[in-house]
Order: C-alpha cells, then structure tokens, then sequence
C-alpha cells in the first residue's frame, strides 16, 4: 500500500480531531479579520475565545451558498489581498458566481491533497494520464493536473473536448490513466466504438479519475467495463470537490468503499437540515465543510446541500479520514415536480439497470395547462431490441422508484447532445 504523507494519512482519530479544533479555532480568528465574519459572529454571539471543545464548533454559524453570491467578488476574503495568486469561480450560469480565491500556500495545500489522492487510487510514476477535466475557471483541470504531477505522473493537459484526438494520444502515448467527467467517459467509450477499437485490445487505460457530476453505480460500472479499467486491472475512483472548498477535493482509494476526505485540512459534519443536529455515522445527512488550512479565502461550517452519508471508521487501507460512502443527490441538481423531489441521478439509477438502453438520457420537464410532466428520453444501445412492453414496464419502474408519473420515449441512435464536460440532464421547459 502506498502512501504520499503516510503519518498523517494514517494518523490515530484522537489525535486528528484534536488537530482538527485547533486548526479550526485557528480559522475562526482569521476569519474575524474579515467584516462579514466578524458581524456574523457578534450577531451569534461569539468570540473565538468561546471555542473550546469540539462540541463548540457547533456555536460557528454555518455559511451558505447566499452569502458567497451576495459578497461577490471580493467579500469574503479574509486573507490580505496582496497574497492572492489565483481566482476560480463557478460557470455563473444561474445568476451570480461563487468564487474561490488562494494564497500561495493554498494552491500547494490542495495540490497535496489531490496527489495523496491519486495516490491512494492506485496511481503510479510510470504511469500515463489524458486529463481531460476542463481548465478555466472551473477548479477541476487545475486541481487535477497539479495532483498528478505531484504524485508523479506523467500528465499530458489535454483539455476536454478533441474526442477523437484523445483516442489516437491514448494509442500513440500508451495513455494508461484517463480523467474527466463521467459523461465524458462514457462518450470516448463510444466513440472509441464507432471507429473500431476496441479499449480492452488497444488501450491501456487500467484507472480513471472521475468528477464534477455525480455518477450513478449504473454508470461507473459501464464506464468500467467499456474503457476497460476492469479488465487491465483497475477501476474508475470516483471524485467529489465543489469550488466553495477549493475545487475537487476527495477520492476513492484502491479499496473503492468511499471519498476520503482529509480531515486535518477539511472538517467533516453531516446533519439533519431540519433538526441541524449531527446524523449518526452512516445516516443520511447534509454535508457541511469547513476548510481549515487555507488562507485566502477560507470557508467554516459550509452548508454544501449534498446529501451524503459518511463513515468515520478507519478505511482497509489504513487512512483513518472520513469517507463519503454514499452520494444521494445534490441539492442543485434536484428538481421539483408536481410537489415531488426528484434527482436526474435516480433517474440514471433506474435507467442503467437496463443493459438495453444506452447511458445518452435526458430529462424533460414541462408545463401542461399547469400540470408539470415529466419524460425521459432516451436513446437504446445500437442493435438492442426495445418494443412497447419494455417501455411501458421502465414507466412503471420509474413511477415506483421517482414516485411520480413519468413517460419514455426512445429516441433514434445518435440523436440525443453528448457532453465533454458536465452533462446536462434536464431540459426544463416550463414557464
Ligand atoms: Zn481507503
């Protein structure tokens, strides 16, 4: 088993918490420094000096997605100015950007926890890597490429996108480490298809590091099978960051039973959004993160509205962090329906259990005389056979799983958008 910081990957829980609510108190004081903190503060009534058990933590008022909109640009920087090297900032797409800016210090202390993460995926020196997450504002390229290198292996920066491009480096390069979104993933598998090579016989690519959109077991297990990970030996890790906590952030290890979130720079909490208590380990809650070693612009007791549950139980591979174990949906992401929840990654659950059917699906939401509907579409695999009957029994499927009323339309080969970056799932027409 290898390790980058081996000590502290495999430090002793008691001694990990105890760094925890140092580094935290820490933070606090910084973040004081700041005007909106610190009002935050007083209005909670609290003085850094207050904290003094774990339990006190929970004193910290919680930061929310709002409240980086309303201080953009520069507000919730509490660092000095002059120290910030680098800025990221989410797509903005919905109204205004959150951003995410770093000090020096911070962009090598994400770059060690990206390369202990590759590390603890299995990646070797000798080995070849297409990343191909996005660079730009997006905090993905970045936070990979800088890991990879970290760790030691050879990177080529090709971006998303140039799909047929990809293929040819990956037979010329030997490429035996892919990374990008999972829809990307699954879009080189069947391009690699469509010209004839096959991944199992001309390629070498045994792991894949993939983020920036949740991805269904459904469809990890496809991407597995198809690129050929499996098969050469490897498997697909799946990462999961969000740009208010610096970019992606944690991982699967070999043992693939959870991201590892390091925890003596990144505080976990998971709660009842209702109640605010802490769920037990294992228990459905909300993430909440705080970052606890930047400098620039760090972020305490962050409601990331992702429903997860975590374990804290030392991992067979010896790291004693915390692991998301289980991703049940992004708050974002969920859309609502007649009054009912509904996440396009229960969809893609659903959807994927169907060898028939191919991972190209969209969601339509639309607006009948004031009467929200739903359809999937869906293109089948080239050649699999899929009549009335097997439509009408997915409908039933959906209905009992969403539970919500909801038609399929297959739709012809080749028809539906493909993504190099984020998918986009649902097409919400509604007024
Ligand atoms: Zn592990």
């Amino acid at each position: 088993m290898a390790y980058l910081e081996e000590q502290l990957e495999t430090m002793p829980q008691e001694q990990l918490v105890e760094l925890q609510l140092e580094k935290f108190k820490k933070q606090v004081r910084h973040l004081c420094q700041n005007e909106f903190y610190r009002r935050r503060c007083m209005e909670a009534g609290l003085s850094p000096d207050d904290l003094k058990d774990r339990e006190d933590i929970k004193k910290v008022p919680f930061t929310f997605k709002k409240d980086l909109r309303d201080n953009y640009p520069k507000g919730l920087i509490s660092g000095n100015w002059d120290d910030v090297v680098r800025i990221h900032m989410t797509s903005g797409t919905t109204g205004v950007p959150t951003i995410l800016a770093y000090s020096k210090n911070d962009i090598e202390t994400w770059t060690r926890c990206m390369a202990r993460n590759f590390v603890a995926g299995g990646l070797r020196r000798d080995d070849v890597v297409q990343q191909a997450h996005g660079y730009g504002l997006f905090t993905g390229g970045f936070g990979f490429h800088y890991g990879l290198e970290r760790a030691g292996a050879k990177v080529i920066p090709t971006g998303s996108g140039g799909t047929e491009r990809q293929l040819r480096l990956m037979q010329e390069w030997g490429t035996t480490v892919f990374t990008g979104t999972p829809s990307y993933a699954a879009y080189i598998a069947e391009i690699a298809m469509e010209k004839g090579i096959d991944p199992i016989k001309d390629l070498k690519l045994r792991l894949g590091f993939h983020g920036g959109e949740p991805c269904s077991d459904g469809l990890r297990k496809r991407i597995n099978e198809r690129l050929g990970y499996r098969a050469h030996g490897g498997g697909m890790r799946v990462c999961y960051g969000l740009t208010e906590m610096g970019g992606p952030m944690s991982m699967d290890c070999e043992y693939e039973c959870g991201q590892h979130i390091w925890a003596d720079h990144y505080l976990v909490e998971a709660i009842d959004p209702v109640t605010l208590n802490y769920v037990k380990p294992e228990e459905a809650g909300e993430l909440v993160l705080s970052n606890l070693s930047f400098e620039a612009m760090p972020i305490l007791r962050y409601r990331t509205g992702d429903r997860v549950t975590v374990s804290f139980a030392t991992c067979p591979c010896g790291r004693t962090h915390p692991r998301i174990t289980s991703f049940l949906g992004r708050v974002d992401d969920m859309i609502l329906v007649s009054g009912t929840n509904v996440f396009p990654s229960q969809v893609e659950y659903v959807l994927l259990k169907h060898p028939e059917l191919s991972e190209n699906w969209q969601l339509v939401v639309s607006d009948k005389r004031g009467l929200h509907s739903i359809k999937v579409e869906i293109e089948p695999v080239p050649g699999s056979r899929v009549d009335e009957d097997f439509v009408s029994r997915l409908e039933k499927e959906l209905h009992d799983y969403l539970e919500i009323k909801c038609s399929v339309e297959i739709k012809a080969v080749g028809s539906l958008p493909r993504f190099e970056g984020k998918a986009v799932r649902v097409l919400d027409q509604r007024q």
